[in-house]
This record gives C-alpha cells, sequence and structure tokens, in this order.
C-alpha cells in the first residue's frame, strides 16, 4: 500500500455510499483515518457497531481535523449539510460530495463557499438498490466511473486539490473522468435517471394490476420483471432528490422516449413486424456494446441460475 492521499476524511453521511467509502479509504489504504457523521442517531449508532470509521457526536467534530470531507447526503439536504460543515474545516481542506445530480450539486456547495476551503463536487457512478450503513462494502468502486466535476479557472491550488481528489478515487479502484456538470447531468438523465423512472413506473402500475390478477403478477415474475423490481427497489427519498434537482434533463428524455414508445405502439397496432425487427435489433447491439465496454456481465441472464439466484449469492 502506498502512502495515504489523505491524512484524515470525513464522510458525512453513513448510508450506503458513505460506510463503502469509509470501508474502501482504509481498506485500500487511501485514507490515513476517517471519521462519520449522520444526522440520524440511529445510523450513528449503527455505524459505531461496524468499525468502518470514529463516528462523531457532532457534525463539527466529524469534519475539523478532515483533509477531506464527502457530503454522502441526498442532493436536497447537500446546501444545508454544506453550510453548516464549512465554518468548522481547516483552510485548504476539500469540500466534495457523491450527488448523483452535478448542477444543483454544485450551486449547493457553492452556497456553503467561504473562500477557505476548495470546493470540488463528484459523482461515483456505482451503487446498488441498498441503503444504510450495513449494505456498504469496499469494493463498489472498483472499475466504476467517478465523474469529477470541477470549477474551472479557479487557479492552481485548486487544480492541484482536484488532483489529489482524483487521485483518492483512483485508489480506491474508480476510472476518472471530469465533466462539465450540465453535462454530466444530461449524460445520466438518460443512462440512469429515465432507466430508474420507468422502473418505478412499471411496478407501481404492475402493483395496481396485481389486485386485478390476484396474484399472478409476483408467481410468473420472470426475468424482465423481476429486474424491474430491484432498480425500483432504490432509496424513495434519494430518488425524489434525483428527479427535483434534475428535473430539465430528465422531462427531455422523457419526451423523447415518450414519442419512441408511441411509435413502437404503432407498430404493434399496425403489425409492422420491420419496424420492430429494426428497433429490437438495434437495442440488442447496444447491449453487447455495454458487456464490450465492461459495464456488465456477459453471463446468461446476468449469471443468475435458474431460480433467479446469483450463483455466489
Ligand atoms: P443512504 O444509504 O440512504 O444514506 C444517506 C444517509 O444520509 C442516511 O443515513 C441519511 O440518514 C443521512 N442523512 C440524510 N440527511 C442528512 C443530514 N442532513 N446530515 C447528515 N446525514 C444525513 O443513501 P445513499 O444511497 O448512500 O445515497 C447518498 C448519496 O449518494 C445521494 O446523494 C445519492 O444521490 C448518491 N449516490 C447514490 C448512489 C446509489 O446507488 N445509492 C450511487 C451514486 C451516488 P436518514 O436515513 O436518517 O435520513
Amino acid at each position: 500500500m502506498s502512502d495515504p492521499i489523505f491524512e484524515r476524511i470525513a464522510i458525512i453521511g453513513a448510508g450506503l455510499i458513505g460506510s463503502s467509502i469509509a470501508r474502501a479509504a482504509t481498506a485500500y489504504g487511501a485514507a490515513g483515518s476517517v471519521s462519520l457523521y449522520d444526522a440520524s442517531d440511529d445510523v450513528r449508532a449503527r455505524a459505531a457497531g461496524l468499525d468502518i470509521g470514529e463516528v462523531a457526536g457532532t457534525l463539527a467534530d466529524a469534519v475539523k481535523d478532515a483533509d477531506c470531507v464527502i457530503l454522502c447526503v441526498p442532493v436536497g439536504a447537500l446546501a444545508p449539510v454544506a453550510q453548516a460543515a464549512v465554518p468548522h474545516m481547516k483552510e485548504g481542506a476539500i469540500l466534495s460530495d457523491v450527488g448523483s445530480v452535478k448542477k444543483q450539486a454544485a450551486e449547493a456547495l457553492a452556497s456553503a463557499d467561504d473562500g477557505r476551503v476548495f470546493i470540488i463536487p463528484g459523482h461515483p457512478v456505482a451503487g446498488t438498490e441498498q441503503s444504510g450503513p450495513e449494505a456498504g462494502f469496499p469494493t463498489l468502486f472498483r472499475n466504476a466511473w467517478y465523474i469529477l466535476t470541477p470549477q474551472s479557472g479557479k487557479g492552481e491550488a485548486y487544480d492541484a486539490a482536484a488532483d489529489r481528489l482524483k487521485a483518492f478515487w483512483v485508489v480506491l479502484g474508480s476510472k476518472v473522468e471530469t465533466m462539465d456538470p450540465a453535462r454530466h447531468d444530461r449524460v445520466l438523465a438518460i443512462t440512469s435517471h429515465l432507466p430508474h423512472l420507468i422502473a418505478f413506473n412499471i411496478v407501481s402500475t404492475a402493483f395496481d394490476m396485481e389486485t386485478v390478477e390476484e396474484g399472478e403478477v409476483v408467481k410468473f415474475s420472470a426475468g424482465g420483471f423481476r429486474d424491474f423490481t430491484r432498480i425500483a427497489a432504490s432509496d424513495p427519498v434519494m430518488w425524489r432528490d434525483v428527479f427535483l434537482n434534475n428535473k430539465e434533463a430528465v422531462l427531455e428524455c422523457l419526451g423523447r422516449f415518450s414519442e419512441d414508445l408511441a411509435a413502437l405502439q404503432r407498430a404493434i397496432r399496425w403489425g409492422d413486424g420491420d419496424f420492430l425487427m429494426h428497433e429490437f435489433s438495434r437495442a440488442r447491439t447496444i447491449r453487447k456494446a455495454v458487456i464490450d465496454a465492461g459495464q456488465d456481465s456477459g453471463a446468461v441472464n446476468f449469471g443468475r441460475n435458474q431460480n433467479g439466484a446469483k450463483p455466489d449469492a
């Protein structure tokens, strides 16, 4: 293990992402020590029992000695938490976040800027549908993208701080890319936000039909529907905040999606098999490209056995 990138980091919000960063930073030697804080007494008590860092009793205690403070709270909570944290941070420390939306996150962090700390937002494109400190694991970020959205023209010291943050995520195993926040939000709207919205919607439609079909939707839920239920089990607070804070890009994607869905609907109605073949074949090529890019496993049915369990579960 090489020298730690940061002597001490502070994680605010000890849920899935926060506790995974804490675990990974220790496991891979990216930080000399880790302090954690969560607004919830219950989460703090549970995190303290997991041995993933020093759990502080107050936000101020958690951040006061940290070289880098990473806010791992829902996007809607970023501004008040950043404003409460910054006055207690060391001069020259980094304030970052992991919010899934970057334009609003950047504004939220900037609202706390007092000129003494470096504000560098970021987003690890990795996660699961689980929440809470027990759900985290150290390998979550390995081979996953981490998108850094630094401000430009802030000077050499700022750029050096951004390089340090980048180096931290590289030690955690991530592939780092730098992006403009608005571009990040447009890309993630189609690759992550819209798929989640579709999953929430299909599961809720099926739930309504369930009362009509007397339990058969759940009983016969094979691959397709089952995969949607996994995505739709994601944290409701996190996703409420994603949609409230990436409204423009999501509505733009949703407009395009609705038009394409209407075209498929028309093809089914008029028996246009050629159109359906064309669209489905194109989609299959994209799946192959995702696997070739190492973004998913090419194993049949994601490597599940016939009962739906992962072989290593
Ligand atoms: P999570 O497991 O629910 O953890 C969030 C934690 O933050 C909870 O323990 C929550 O406590 C706490 N919290 C809420 N408000 C707070 C405040 N004001 N001060 C301190 N702690 C507070 O959620 P997560 O999945 O880790 O998501 C955290 C962030 O990561 C979100 O911004 C999300 O957009 C981003 N992210 C998530 C994923 C993913 O797949 N889950 C992937 C990439 C990025 P309570 O539960 O008591 O409210």
